[in-house]
């Protein structure tokens, strides 16, 4: 799913951790700016040209050590979290957390925070984080971790590569057999925005027995088809609906099984067919795929939800859009939720930057979260976190525009209590 970047002045590949202390003091001797990748370097719709040196940790990507004492795994940064867990589930262990597609690395995840449809339940990647080993700016290796150097630590997490390069973590893992854990879909959809948030807000608070859980919202500006040469353009009006989908465990029955085999080997198909598609002729397929996505099939297996966006929605994503995800505390869960809402489509009336507005949101039960807040004098308190994609117009976001779109979220959340979801990228 990565797309290769082709741009960049030089590629660096350590091996261990030694190569990327060699690395640092090359660069750092040649005035030359490193950018860190945790495995192959994806172009994002809105990324520019990127002069730096690119330093690749996708060959640092061994499992050291597994503690069945500790229920930890040693693994070294580059180490993507779907082979990690894939060999915890032969001792009958997993990782809590894994976002939400196959090539995410445990650095990489760890320098932005990490949550998943799981983190109602195991809060944040950086929560599962015993210790690490980094090599900082000026080439010299550090240990940090939950009880040591904390504050060390917590400058690293969430640092999006600034603060020095992870060479290796030390993770928390969970009993669970993943392919064996069978969960079945309670999905309540809607048409109504005010009846979603509520329901969204009740379910993050209250989320019961519930294994994963995600909402998402599409509302569409007014669809427009052109007729045949001369006849003008039909508008086909505004989609807007919601799911809601809370996954519980269950003991699946073999018909589910087999609706299960069906089902999964329909969405990779149309999976493989949007990434097959690009232009406007693709965008009915894409629109299809990601509806697929929204209708999560009614019985699965832990694993195949945890990646269950990446079948098909990776294709379906592409191209320019303006992301932002804010931790709403449950609180003041609903008004940032309107509020933020209401900011998107505001512009989106009155300027036509945007055309289709989606969010998604789950709870998030964070102690690193918690932490953060209490340092910055908020409440320590759970979360929703509540993440917006506005696919833009062909024509970029002029930046009057978007300093005023910045300015209204830092408002919402200086407001509301709520902290924004960024990396320092
Ligand atoms: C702010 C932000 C938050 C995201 N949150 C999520 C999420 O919660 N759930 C989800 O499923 N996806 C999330 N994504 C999308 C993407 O899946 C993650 O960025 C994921 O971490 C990518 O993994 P990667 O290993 O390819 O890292 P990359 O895309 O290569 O790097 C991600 C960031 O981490 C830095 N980095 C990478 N490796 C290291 C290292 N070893 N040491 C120090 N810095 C490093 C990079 O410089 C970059 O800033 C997020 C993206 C961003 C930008």
């Amino acid at each position: 799913m990565s797309t290769p970047h082709t741009v960049s002045a030089a590629a660096y590949l350590p091996r261990d951790t030694a190569d990327v202390v060699r690395t640092v003091r090359d660069s750092r001797d040649r005035s030359q700016s490193l950018a860190v990748h945790g495995g192959e370097p994806a172009l994002d719709g809105l990324a520019v040209p990127d002069q730096r040196a690119v330093v690749s940790l996708r060959r640092m990507n061994s499992v050291l050590d597994l503690n069945l004492g500790r229920g930890t795994v040693r693994v070294q940064a580059g180490a993507r979290l779907s082979d990690i867990d894939r060999r915890l589930g032969a001792h009958g262990l997993g990782l809590p957390i894994v976002g939400d597609h196959r090539d995410i690395t445990a650095g990489g995840f760890a320098s932005v925070g990490g949550v998943s449809t799981a983190s109602h339940r195991y809060g944040m990647f950086i929560d599962q984080i015993v210790d690490l080993e980094y090599v900082d700016t000026d080439g010299r290796i550090g240990t940090c971790g939950r009880h040591h150097h904390t504050e060390r630590f917590h400058r690293i997490l969430g640092a999006g590569g600034r603060a020095g390069i992870i060479t290796a973590l030390t993770l928390d893992t969970i009993e669970i057999d993943k392919d064996r854990t069978w969960l079945s879909t309670q999905a309540d959809r809607f048409l109504d925005f005010d009846t979603f948030v509520e329901h969204a807000h009740a379910e993050i608070t209250r989320p019961g027995a519930a294994v994963l859980q995600v909402g998402r919202w599409v509302d569409t500006a007014p669809l427009k088809v052109s007729r045949p040469v001369g006849t003008g353009r039909v508008q086909l009006g505004t989609v807007r609906f919601g799911q809601w989908s809370s996954l519980y465990p269950t003991s699946p029955t073999r018909s589910l099984r087999a609706r299960r085999e069906v089902g999964s080997r329909a969405r990779k198909s149309l999976g493989a067919i949007a990434s097959a598609s690009s232009g406007k002729a693709g965008m009915p397929v894409r629109n299809a795929a990601a509806g697929a996505v929204m209708f999560t099939p009614k019985v699965l297996t832990l694993r195949d939800a945890e990646y269950l966006a990446d079948t098909v929605i990776s294709s379906s994503e592409r191209g320019p859009a303006y992301r932002v995800g804010v931790f709403a505390p449950t609180a003041n869960y609903t008004s940032v939720f309107y509020r933020l809402h209401d900011l998107f489509s505001g512009h989106r009336e009155r300027t036509g930057c945007f055309t289709v507005i989606s969010a998604m949101t789950y709870g998030v039960r964070s102690r690193y979260l918690r932490s953060e807040s209490a340092g910055r004098g908020l409440p320590a308190v759970d979360h929703g976190l509540i993440t917006f994609t506005c696919r833009l117009r062909p024509s970029a976001l002029p930046s009057e525009q978007l300093r005023d779109i910045v300015t209204g979220i830092d408002e919402i959340c200086r407001s509301e209590n709520a902290l924004r979801y960024e990396s320092a990228d």
